[in-house]
């Protein structure tokens, strides 16, 4: 069975792992590996902060607080996108406000996004999808003009850009995810990326239980207290360590992913047989992805659903990901879509996301991409 995702394996994980129980005796969180994994994340984005969480959900939770997000308040969102990014404001008491999407990059439609502002819009949270960046320097201007806050859900997107800028690093706030099915893992796990330093306080305060303690272990005051809201949001050392071993083989990892990627992407673009039946992802001029993802898209929901039964029988696993958010039971009770649902829908049946990781090899790749012109010789 070919499978659609392994988690990202570097080499030094154990050892590290290791390292933090024997050696370092540590094993909650802000540990060596911590900093290790937070300085690489600031070097590599130039944000002025970054800590990681346990999960890019609680770092979109995070986020939602710096933003002061309060009931009544709206968020402009694609739907188009995993239901974190839409939880971490429903939490907080907010209305979502989901926005078509663009079907060439399945971001969220930047044109659209004026439209559905009102004078309850508090922020809004582009999601770049499969590491490919959304239009941040529109998005951007339309924040500035409506004094509004933009949190980057870059969950996909780390070591992923928009015109030379870090993914994550654009927006008031970045969010990664450390998922397991993420480029680089740490079982769960994710980070909060400031691009500013105002709000670093509140954001140490906010993660580590509503305590000052990361100011008293810095020696700036004699003992911590309560001062704030928050909750537990720091990833044990544990978590760290293994995540570690993969930042430090980061651009490894990305050339690997992008080897596989550019392969699926040249003998998919080169079968003549193909070229009017699948579509292919569109990178737009400035935005230099990560591989994260290698998807196509069938013709509607029937052959889709055809496409990935026959791979799995030929032993290719497959996936789709994504009902609209606002078509699902909660998003029934917590948003509304702003606008015409023109490509939302219609092309979230048509992805299909091919395998894609470090595990994989390139003879599985083509294997891959011969069982799919298989499919579409056979109709
Ligand atoms: C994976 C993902 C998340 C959630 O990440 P966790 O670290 O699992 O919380 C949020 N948003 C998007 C777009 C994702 O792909």
């Amino acid at each position: 069975m070919i499978n659609f995702n392994e988690p990202t394996f570097a080499g030094n994980e154990l050892e590290y792992i290791s390292d933090a129980v024997t050696r370092e005796h540590r094993l909650c969180g802000d540990g060596k590996y911590t900093k290790l994994c937070n300085s690489w994340i600031e070097q590599n984005t130039k944000v002025s902060k970054a800590m990681l969480t346990t999960s890019c959900t609680h770092a979109l939770e995070i986020a939602a607080m710096l933003c002061e997000i309060g009931p009544g308040d709206e968020v402009i969102m694609p739907s188009y996108t995993f239901c974190s990014t839409a939880d971490a404001f429903v939490l907080r008491g907010a209305k979502i406000v989901f926005v078509d999407i663009r079907p060439d990059t399945m971001n969220i439609d930047e044109n659209l996004i004026e439209n559905a502002i009102t004078e309850k819009t508090k922020a809004i949270v582009p999601v770049h999808y499969a590491g490919v960046a959304c239009e941040m320097d529109k998005i951007m201007e339309i924040a500035s003009r409506h004094n509004l806050k933009v949190v980057e859900d870059a969950a996909q997107g780390v070591k992923a850009s928009y015109k030379g800028k870090a993914l994550g690093s654009i927006g008031d706030y970045g969010c990664f995810s450390f998922h397991e099915t993420k480029n680089y893992c740490m079982g769960e796990g994710g980070a909060i990326l400031l691009r500013d330093h105002d709000g670093i306080e509140r954001a140490e305060i906010i993660r580590e239980k509503g305590t000052n303690r990361s100011k008293f272990f810095r020696g700036q005051i004699d003992k911590y207290t309560w001062v704030d809201m928050g909750s537990s949001y720091l990833p044990s050392e544990l978590n760290s360590a293994y995540l570690w071993a993969q930042l430090e083989k980061a651009d490894e990892i990305l050339e690997d992913r992008m080897e596989k990627w550019n392969l699926y992407y040249q003998s998919l673009s080169s079968s003549d047989f193909l070229r009017d039946r699948v579509e292919l992802p569109y990178i737009p001029e400035g935005c230099d992805h990560n591989a994260h993802m290698f998807y196509i898209k069938a013709r509607d929901l029937e052959e889709r659903t055809k496409l990935i039964a026959f791979l799995k029988e030929n032993g290719i696993n497959a996936v789709f990901h994504y009902v609209p958010l606002h078509s699902a039971e909660a998003g029934l009770k917590f948003g509304r879509f702003c606008g015409e649902d023109r490509y939302t829908t219609q092309e979230s049946e048509r992805l299909l996301r091919l395998p894609l990781h470090n595990g994989l090899s390139l003879d599985d790749v083509s294997i891959t991409v011969s069982q799919i012109i298989r499919y579409y010789s056979s109709l």
